[in-house]
């Protein structure tokens, strides 16, 4: 049975590349029936916030999808503690009470890359290291990597393919704090033994920590699970994507607030390192459920588009509008309602489901709403240039003419596309305009711009009563 596990920290808002690993591991578990468990590896305290872990629970909730457990490390702290006198009970683990400053000293005369350890802590006797402890003296629980002779740790990443490092090249990493706290690796490796992980699925960020986490379950006896790192996430120039160099476009609320589908965000970080190995580009949660594997993982680092002026992705707006035309209108409307409520909009009932078939096509993104649908909730209308209602090749008298006329015709005409297709194009032979004279200077007195959804629908939505208003107004602007 396959058990997976996401394990933010609380020490930053939800990052895109976090957002990814969590939608791996869901896919992974579903797609093989497994358990998908989320853990907040809290143990910093130091670092932890109430409002990063808020900001984490937000953005997946935003996402939409589920887990089946749920961890928090800080309430695991015995189990941390148990296992890591485990380790040490068998030897695999040392006290250094070498004091944090000399011990910061000794690492920086070495070169803190090349600090393997101090062996005259590795060698202490235990009777003497007993001893120390016991009058309460400080320590730092050190991993006893083996040294003589050295040997390589190997595994196979289910991605990235053999990997091996020597041990002489891993310092004796710290299991436990001064403060007797768990580090990363021991908290992490502790909780991923305890809670029979199956497969590690996390940032390529953290293969290096790989090794030493296999020295830990190989020291407490456990097998180690399956590993499983994907691809940096970078931005175009290179770099990997950081808050503090790239700010708002690694946080999956800027995609959140720019008014995505949670679905077509999700489509957009699957594509970021892995691809269905067919041209599908559009999917949904299901379909890549449906077909993921680790070898659709590519190992080359996935480029998020952005520039300093927006901090969009193209190809995740892209895929937001392919989303977005395939929802259901009543589906449509009702995530509709929250951005008409947030543009200070009450739509009448069912007004939403007109709507929304109308102005579909030309949203990006619900943040478009709100500039695209005003005219259908604004009255009277914002101001606009009367020059808009003089139709192209037409002068003011004929724009007066068309308004006129259309006055008397909607008076009477059915509220409906065919009842206002015929009454307008009859009234357009009967003043002798082509239907485009006639449409533009309607279109501009009822919605106010040129560009609009069709007129017909349009007007239909906008009913008799309000359109006869715009048109009167309209008129009046071309006579000032
Ligand atoms: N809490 C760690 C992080 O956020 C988890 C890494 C891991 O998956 O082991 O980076």
């Amino acid at each position: 049975m396959f058990r997976v596990r996401f394990a933010p920290s609380p020490t930053g808002y939800l990052h895109i590349g976090s957002a990814r690993t969590f939608i791996f591991n869901w896919l992974f578990a579903r797609r093989h029936d497994g358990t998908m468990i989320l853990r907040i590896d809290d143990t910093d305290a130091g670092r932890n916030t109430q409002t990063s872990e808020d900001s984490i629970f937000d953005g997946l909730r935003w996402l939409g999808l589920d887990w089946d457990e749920q961890y928090r490390q800080s309430e695991r702290l015995d189990l941390h503690a148990t296992l890591a006198s485990k380790i040490f009970e068998a030897g695999h683990a040392y006290r250094d009470f070498t004091p944090a400053e000399e011990a910061a000293e000794k690492a920086h005369a070495t070169g803190a890359a090349t600090w393997l350890c101090n062996p005259d802590m590795r060698e202490l006797p235990r009777e003497e290291s007993d001893r120390r402890a016991a009058a309460g003296e400080p320590f730092v629980l050190r991993f006893r990597v083996p040294r003589e002779p050295v040997r390589d740790i190997t595994f196979t990443d289910e991605v990235y393919g053999a990997q091996s490092k020597s041990t002489a090249d891993i310092e004796d990493f710290a299991l436990l704090r001064s403060n007797g706290l768990p580090t990363y690796h021991m908290a992490s490796c502790a909780d991923d033994a305890d809670l029979r992980i199956s497969h590690i699925i996390r940032g390529q960020d953290h293969l290096t920590n790989t090794f030493k986490h296999i020295l830990i379950f190989d020291a407490l006896g456990a097998t180690a699970p399956r590993f499983a790192h994907l691809p940096l996430l970078i931005a175009p120039d290179g770099a990997k994507l950081s808050k503090r160099k790239h700010g708002p476009v690694v946080s999956v609320t800027t995609y959140r607030d720019a008014g995505f589908l949670p679905e077509a965000y999700i489509n957009f970080l699957c594509l970021l390192g892995w691809n269905p190995k067919d041209d599908r580009e559009k999917m949904s949660i299901n379909e890549i459920a449906a077909i993921f594997s680790f070898e659709g993982i590519n190992r080359s680092n996935a480029v998020v588009n952005f520039s300093d002026e927006d901090p969009i992705d193209p190809k995740a707006l892209w895929l937001n509008s392919q989303h977005l035309y395939a929802l259901p209108v009543d589906t449509l409307a009702s995530r509709l309602e929250p951005w008409a409520a947030g543009a200070g909009w009450s739509p009448a009932p069912g007004q939403l489901l007109q709507i929304a078939p109308l102005i579909r096509e030309r949203m990006k993104t619900f943040r478009d709403f709100a500039s695209v649908a005003d005219f259908f909730f604004l009255e009277p209308l914002p101001p606009f240039d009367p020059a808009e209602l003089v139709p192209q090749k037409g002068d003011t008298a004929m724009a007066a003419k068309v308004l006129e006329r259309a006055k008397t015709v909607l008076a009477a005409a059915e509220f409906t596309h065919d009842g206002l297709d015929q009454a307008l194009r009859a009234a357009a032979a009967e003043i002798g305009v082509k239907a485009g004279q006639m449409f533009q200077p309607i279109r501009v007195a009822a919605c106010g711009r040129k560009v609009a959804p069709p007129l017909f629908e349009t007007l239909a939505v906008l009913g008799r009563e309000l359109t006869l208003v715009r048109l009167d107004r309209a008129l009046a602007m071309l006579r000032s």
